[in-house]
């Protein structure tokens, strides 16, 4: 399956935040929007980085409680893998595993973000996909006994 098939099933929405805003802010964007990352962008600009769950442990951990007054900026990971409509779901798994991240986020085919994977949309789909499977094969199998 292809990233715009999942797309198409998800939606495409993207939750991001200002370079400028707190880590305080985004803990709270993070846990209203139940999702563990969040692009940072400026409205509706491009995008600047991607900050995890991980990045805001990594900044209590270094910093103390303090932390959570800094800049989103100060946090953030620059260099984003990111993927276009036509990868698939193997593609996918491949970057995650290879990079050790959870989300990847996704352009269209003008460079625009247009979604967010996160790992657990490519098991979710990797589990529907073998429940698929194994039921074609039992159909198969009752049909050719
Ligand atoms: P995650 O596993 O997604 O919570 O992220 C783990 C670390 O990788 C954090 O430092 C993130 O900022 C970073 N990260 C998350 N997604 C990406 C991505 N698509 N490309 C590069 N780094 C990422």
């Amino acid at each position: 399956m292809q990233v715009r098939h999942l797309l198409k099933d998800k939606g495409g929405s993207v939750v991001g935040i200002a370079p400028a805003a707190s880590l305080a802010d985004a803990a709270k964007l993070l846990t209203e929007k139940r999702i563990g990352a969040v692009v940072v962008r400026e409205v509706d600009g491009p995008l600047l980085g991607i900050l995890s769950e991980r990045d805001l442990v990594k900044a209590l951990a270094a910093h103390g409680a303090g932390a959570l007054e800094q800049a989103v900026d100060r946090h953030l990971t620059r260099d984003v893998v990111t993927c276009g409509l036509g990868h698939t779901m193997e593609d996918l798994m491949n970057m995650m595993t290879r990079g050790r991240f959870r989300h990847v986020p996704v352009l269209d085919d003008d460079g625009r973000l247009c979604g967010v994977i996160s790992i657990g949309d490519v098991v979710k789909n990797r589990i529907a996909e073998t429940v698929r499977e194994a039921e074609d094969l039992r159909v198969y199998i009752s049909a050719t006994a």
